[in-house]
């Protein structure tokens, strides 16, 4: 579709360029400001029971990221003069030592024979004695050091020539030559889409902006080739025998996702750079996976 007039030498060059701004942007990014402020951001948030957020929104609706005192502290910001604490319950756990039986194999150092015996194992366990009150401020109730910039869309410009119902149209002919749906329906919570391969069905969210909805679209296809193509999940990735970590897949496809976009003028860097970095994607790993990356950049743009 896309190589109607360009020849694929021409493509590759170009998709090697974006794979070495793709490398250049990762590194620099992490090494800005706006990533340093997330892994720090993200350290000192907390996850709160529902009944502590359910007390959050009674006592200020408006929240949005809430820490306690020292926590905040820690991350480079001060609870402002004046400012009333948002107070939720901590649990209070007392250690307590528990016994468990466990059958253990001895060998007899006489007659060398193996013998069971149960013994007394003694560990400690966090049990639950009761509940203190502690006090959290929301982000607006303090001020010092930045917060990081989350964007949860791409904001930069779709270009002219890039039109979302033709790479619909193009997207909806290589799921069906795949035997997969396609489908749009706002998904709950942040996710962007997924692809599911026992339904064979990739859903979009389509409450986000065109550009992030075709972003989305080349992210999640490229998951489908790649189930298609035979990668399996493990715990270490081997390329030669197609098997990959959950998380070196997500760089992968997004490391696709964002290639493939520049090559159609779409600059997703400001989105793609922190969910590759978000799932472990350096540099040296970006090397390590190119041919990969590459491959199914390539695909893309051959459908
Ligand atoms: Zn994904």
């Amino acid at each position: 579709m896309y190589m109607a007039s360009k020849n694929l030498r021409y493509i590759k060059e170009k998709l090697q360029k974006m794979y070495k701004m793709l490398i250049e942007g990762i590194s620099q990014y992490q090494s800005s400001d706006d990533w340093k402020n997330l892994l720090d951001f993200i350290s000192i948030q907390h996850n709160y029971s529902f009944h502590n957020l359910v007390l959050i929104m009674l006592q200020k609706p408006d929240a949005t990221f809430v820490a306690g005192y020292k926590k905040w502290l820690k991350y480079g910001r001060h609870v402002k003069k004046g400012e009333h604490g948002i107070m939720i319950w901590a649990p209070r756990l007392k250690k307590v030592r528990q016994v468990k039986k466990e059958i253990v194999v001895e060998v007899d150092p006489v007659t060398g024979e193996e013998i069971e015996k149960e013994v007394d194992v003694e560990y400690y366990t966090n049990v639950l004695v009761g509940f203190f009150p502690v006090y959290v401020f929301d982000v607006s109730q303090t001020e010092g050091r930045p917060l990081p910039r989350l964007t949860h869309e791409v904001t930069s410009e779709l270009p002219d020539d890039l039109k979302y119902d033709i790479f619909v149209s193009v997207c909806q002919n290589i799921a069906d030559e795949n035997d997969f749906t396609l489908k749009f329906e706002p998904i709950l919570g942040s996710t962007h889409g997924y692809m599911n391969p026992v339904t064979r069905a990739i859903v979009i969210d389509n409450t986000y902006n065109y550009q992030s909805q075709i972003k989305t679209m080349i992210h999640e296809f490229t998951h489908m080739f790649l189930f298609l193509d035979g990668y399996t999940h493990g715990d270490a990735s081997d390329i030669d025998n197609r098997v990959l970590t959950y998380n070196d897949e997500e760089v992968i496809v997004e490391s696709v996702a964002y290639i493939v976009s520049k090559y159609l003028g779409l600059d997703t860097s400001e989105y793609s750079f922190r969910y590759i970095s978000s799932y472990g994607g350096n540099p040296e790993l970006l090397l390590d996976l190119g041919t990969v990356i590459l491959r199914y950049a390539m695909m893309f743009l051959e459908k």
